[in-house]
């Protein structure tokens, strides 16, 4: 079974545009073409380290091209000015053919990036949603007429911002994908979007199916490389009106710089270390499951993963046995594997970070529960355990610090207000978990929590419909619902007067 699907992955890579030498192309001006310098890179399969294609691996030349493209597109207003009903029916098109190719999407998502069959699933479902819905949204009304005292008749529009540079990292390459591409096109800008050079394949074959949609050639380029070189040069560029970035909050930063040469628009969804809070009222069995499903979900690779834990004193024997019990028991393997329920980290580098971070905070007096080490079964690719580390302090790097693996530092926490206070200290907000029976505290404390997503007893779900986006140091503006889709337009106030008269504020 495992090894059936996995063949069916490579045919699956077969379909993607290549040129005589099997590269796989990227997509500018609506055309599958190779890197201006001719230049390529291997990607491969963290389950197992092999590499599973070569694809074109762009320069600032191709990043150049592509803008090009995509302004052309967009000044000539065939896109920007095109009828919502008309961008909604190419969306809503884009979505059936992507649901008809949903096993092959599942397939090539798990190929390159690692993730258990079950997980790639669900992002492709995601993603076919996230287009549904805003083929929908750009179908509502989004001005306003206002009522201002003065015989003008007063209204907004929104308009699309223009050309969209859109990076995304590796941990969702197709949802990332979807997120950044649905709202920006429903708006009608044009976009260059560059994946994560670690996992280009989804990605490139979305592409083909948007050619396939009708999309009008330059309106969406992928264009593939490094981000110091490609994804700096859509930074900088003068001919690129917003960028959408997620990423780590360091780049972050780079990328803001960056950014102001020409004032662009900006949102950025960066890193999280999120608290999940357990009171001893929680549902302890719900409170155990999600508790590990917040972290271990994606091998921890997620934003939002819910990395510290902090148990109310009353439970924390309980449940703190029981958590690492469970986390032992979890299936690590090969995300073709249909029993697996946990792949591998993203690559050698990423494992070796964290593994170093584990070494860390043992040397700052952490105590390892369980995991830390690489399994020992598969023997090949780069998993390592779950990981559960007690017994530590706010100030450690552990607690403080991204880690973006499947590692949980758990602490103890004696009242409401004490955990609040832990939640709240960290320089990021992404999100938080609350676990309690008692509906009042639930409000409560997710009134006071400093995230911008809150999940009382469940954590994970994110809806297309929600706004999605951090506090302090996770991010800038919003995706997804009405707010990601405000994000790429500029409003635009019109001024109409009425009873159409000289102003009379200078002598004639
Ligand atoms: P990363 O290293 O920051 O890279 C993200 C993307 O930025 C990649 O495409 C990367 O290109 C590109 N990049 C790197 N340097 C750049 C530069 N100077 N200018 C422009 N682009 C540049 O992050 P990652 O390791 O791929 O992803 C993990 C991080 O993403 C975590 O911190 C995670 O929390 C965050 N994340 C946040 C959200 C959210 O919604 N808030 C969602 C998912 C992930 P390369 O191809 O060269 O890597």
């Amino acid at each position: 079974m495992q090894g059936h699907a996995a063949s069916r992955a490579t045919a699956d890579l077969g379909l993607l545009a290549r040129d005589t030498d099997g590269v796989l192309q990227m997509y500018v001006d609506g055309r599958f073409v190779p890197a201006a310098d001719g230049q390529v890179r291997a990607v491969y399969n963290p389950a197992t380290g092999e590499a599973v294609a070569r694809v074109a691996e762009g320069g600032p030349e191709d990043a150049r091209r592509a803008v090009r493209a995509a302004r052309r597109a967009f000044d000539e207003g065939r896109w920007s000015g095109a009828a919502a009903y008309d961008r909604a029916a190419l969306l809503l098109r884009l979505a059936d053919l992507m649901e008809r190719d949903a096993d092959r999407l599942t397939r090539l998502e798990t190929l390159n990036n690692g993730k258990p069959l079950r997980e790639a699933e669900l992002d492709v479902a995601d993603a076919v949603r996230c287009f549904r819905y805003y083929a929908g949204v750009c179908m509502q009304p989004h001005g306003q007429v206002l009522t201002v005292p003065g015989p003008t008749e007063t209204y907004t529009v929104r308009e699309p911002v223009g050309v969209c540079g859109q990076i995304i990292p590796w941990n969702f390459p197709l949802l990332m994908a979807a997120w950044k591409l649905a709202p920006a096109l429903a708006a009608g800008n044009t976009c260059v979007l560059k994946p994560s050079e670690l996992t280009p394949v989804t990605a490139l074959r979305l592409a083909q199916l948007m050619d396939e949609a009708g999309f009008p050639a330059g309106v969406v380029n992928i264009v593939l490389g490094p981000g110091d070189t490609v994804g700096q040069t859509l930074t900088e560029s003068a001919e690129v009106d917003l960028i959408a970035f997620t990423g780590g909050t360091a780049t972050g930063r780079r990328v803001m710089q960056a950014a102001s040469v020409n004032v662009k628009k900006l949102s950025l969804e960066l890193g999280g270390k999120s608290p999940n809070i357990v009171f001893a009222d929680a549902d302890f069995e719900t409170a155990v499951d999600h508790a590990l499903l917040g972290i271990f979900f994606g091998a921890g690779q997620v934003c939002a993963a819910g990395s510290r834990l902090l148990v109310q004193s009353p439970l924390y024997d309980r449940f703190v046995p029981e958590l690492v019990e469970r986390a032992k028991r979890i299936r690590i393997g090969d995300g073709f594997d249909p029993d697996t329920e946990m792949g591998p980290l993203i690559s050698e580098a990423h494992r070796g970070r964290v593994e170093a971070y584990v070494d860390a905070g043992r040397a700052e007096g952490a105590v390892l529960a369980y995991g830390g080490e690489r399994p020992g079964s598969p023997a090949r690719g780069y998993f390592l355990q779950p990981t559960v580390m007690l017994d530590v302090r706010s100030e450690m790097r552990v607690v403080r610090e991204e880690i973006f693996g499947p590692v949980l530092v758990v602490q103890r926490f004696d009242d409401e207000e004490e955990a609040i206070g832990m939640a709240n200290d960290s320089p990021y907000g992404l999100a938080a978990g609350v676990f309690t029976q008692d509906v009042a505290r639930a409000h409560r404390v997710a009134r006071r929590l400093r995230a911008g997503i809150v999940w009382v007893n469940t954590y994970h779900p994110a809806y297309v419909e929600a706004p999605w986006g951090g506090y302090k140091q996770s991010g800038i503006g919003r995706e997804l619902g009405t707010h990601g889709f405000e994000e790429y337009t500029e409003v635009k106030q019109v001024n109409i007067q009425l009873d159409v008269q000289p102003s009379g504020f200078y002598r004639r």
